[in-house]
């Protein structure tokens, strides 16, 4: 049943896609307290739901519930599984326009992005609806005459995953497919800023045969539902995607259990131009990988390093191309720049911007941030960066695009790599042997080669060092929720002749 307190503006042609419930133990949940969590939508700053704030026993509950789900989805075979995780993607591409303006609605990005975010989550569904069949283990010649030695992946058991909010989508489908796929049950808690994307998603799943407690989304207060996942024995493997900070600290929380963990941590991603590359190419990745959801991805750009012969043709280039970005409330079709997520995102933009133009930025395009209404920032491009600037040290998650001229490549080189942080880095260049050897030398967990869009659900995507450890997507996806059992098999002595 839908208890939603006022009904939303916005017109689905599903409107049961639209829960302020839970989902655990198969069923959907008010929650015994009554007490809520407010969802505001960061384009008109509206409350638009209200989602349950889970009690500590309800959420032990839902983890005992997953137990079942566990023994009851890894029951079924490989092939079932799949084609269950295939009814999921099948109906996520179905409600595509539902499920994006949820995600508009809750999150505030352009809702072509949020389309593209549809499809991107659901990517990793069909993906891993394959990769289900290929569960494969080994055999390893025997080292004594008689023996048989194999190695079988196992499902790790149930799984847990806290989210963030800035791809309310595709962050939950890219570990819930991956540990399904494995034979795990999964709950999910999602950021309480964007719950009712994970809550349409358990709908669907639900209704894809993913039933019985396979599938689970609780919402509640993050320390809370943090304490619970890692104090409980049932739970045998979380995955995070989140910030540096929290992620450390659910690290520390896993540790008496000994948990598996993944942690898809911040970045600080450094975007190279080298002399050599194609100015419009790198500007057109430029602004893709930089400005989508507005600035607010793990894997934006947030540090552009340009060689000092192509730095003014770059600059002047880039500078064109975001004045063309238009900022606005993300429904609207025209729009590619929407609110960013509260009022707390849009102070650390403006901390970043003045102590940028205090060391001696220049800006060549853009205001002071936090003078918009609705938390609206419209592109800044700042130029005379210096590695000292605090925009240089930390993600600033919006749209700001710092420039610092370099001059050889070994300095570029060094310069992108003086971070604690590697989840992804750029670079442009059309010099062959130059994109090897600087593929080679960035340290990151994925490095785009000409390339602004790197993420898919085919590729490892993951970070190293202070972004984190562990892999989503790929065929390394379903291990995050596998572990090995090596078996040993001598001879039964039962043979006759
Ligand atoms: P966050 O504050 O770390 O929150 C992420 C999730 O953790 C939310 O669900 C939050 O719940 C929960 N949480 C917060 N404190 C917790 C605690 N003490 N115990 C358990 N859970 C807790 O990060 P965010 O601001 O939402 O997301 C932005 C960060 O995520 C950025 O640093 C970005 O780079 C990173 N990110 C990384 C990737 C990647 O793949 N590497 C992808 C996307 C984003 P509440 O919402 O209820 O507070």
């Amino acid at each position: 049943m839908n208890t939603s307190a006022q009904t939303p503006a916005i017109e689905f042609k599903t409107p049961a896609l639209w829960r302020e419930q839970c989902f655990y133990a198969g069923q959907w949940q008010a929650g015994d307290s009554g007490e809520r969590i407010e969802v505001v939508n960061p384009a008109t700053d509206k409350v638009i739901a209200r989602v349950p704030s889970l009690a500590k026993h309800e959420l032990e509950k839902a983890l005992t519930e997953a137990q079942q789900g566990f023994e009851y989805w890894r029951a079924l075979t490989a092939l079932e599984r799949s084609a269950r995780l295939r009814r999921w993607f099948e109906l996520m591409q179905a409600h595509k326009e539902d499920l994006a303006r949820i995600m508009t609605a809750e999150q505030g990005k352009p809702i072509n992005e949020s389309r593209g975010e549809i499809d991107y989550a659901a990517s990793y569904i069909e993906w891993f609806a394959e990769e289900a069949k290929r569960g494969y283990g080994e055999m390893i010649p025997a080292s004594k005459a008689g023996q048989h030695l194999l190695v079988r992946p196992e499902p790790i058991g149930v799984s847990v995953a806290i989210t963030p909010w800035n791809f309310p989508a595709a962050m939950i489908t890219r570990k819930a497919a991956a540990a399904l796929a494995a034979g795990c049950s999964m709950v999910v808690k999602p950021a309480s800023m964007t719950p009712l994307s994970a809550l349409a998603l358990a709908y669907l799943a639900d209704k894809a045969g993913i039933d019985n407690g396979a599938f689970s989304v609780v919402t509640g207060d993050s320390a809370t539902v943090g304490q619970v996942f890692t104090e409980s024995r049932l739970v045998k493997k979380l995955s995070f995607t989140g910030s540096t900070q929290v992620g450390r600290k659910l690290m520390e929380q896993c540790a008496p259990n000994l948990q598996k963990l993944s942690l898809e941590l911040g970045g600080n991603a450094p975007f190279i131009v080298f002399d050599d590359a194609d100015v419009e190419m790198a500007v057109k990745g430029a602004i893709g990988s930089k400005f989508r959801n507005t600035g607010q991805t793990c894997v934006c750009p947030n540090r552009f390093l340009v060689q000092a012969g192509i730095h003014d043709k770059f600059v002047t280039a880039l500078k064109k191309a975001m004045s063309e970005l238009k900022l606005g409330d993300g429904f609207d079709e025209e729009v590619k720049q929407t609110s960013l997520i509260n009022a707390g995102a849009v102070d650390k933009v403006k901390r970043h911007y003045l102590d940028a133009l205090e060391k001696g930025a220049e800006c060549v395009l853009g205001d002071e941030p936090g003078t918009l209404e609705h938390n609206r920032v419209a592109p800044i491009l700042l130029t005379g960066v210096t590695p000292k600037m605090q925009l240089w040290q930390e993600e600033t998650f919006g749209p700001v695009a710092p420039v610092l001229q370099f001059t050889t490549e070994a300095e570029g080189i060094e310069l992108a790599n003086a971070t604690p942080f590697g989840l992804a880095a750029y670079f442009y260049t059309q010099n062959l042997d130059r994109s090897w050897r600087v593929g080679q030398a960035l340290e990151s967990g994925m490095v785009g080669v000409n390339e602004g869009g790197i993420s898919n659900a085919m590729a490892p995507f993951g970070g190293i060092d202070q972004s984190g450890f562990g892999r989503e997507g790929g065929r390394q996806g379903m291990q995050e929720y596998q572990q090995l059992k090596y078996l040993c098999y001598g001879p039964a002595g039962s043979d006759s002749d």
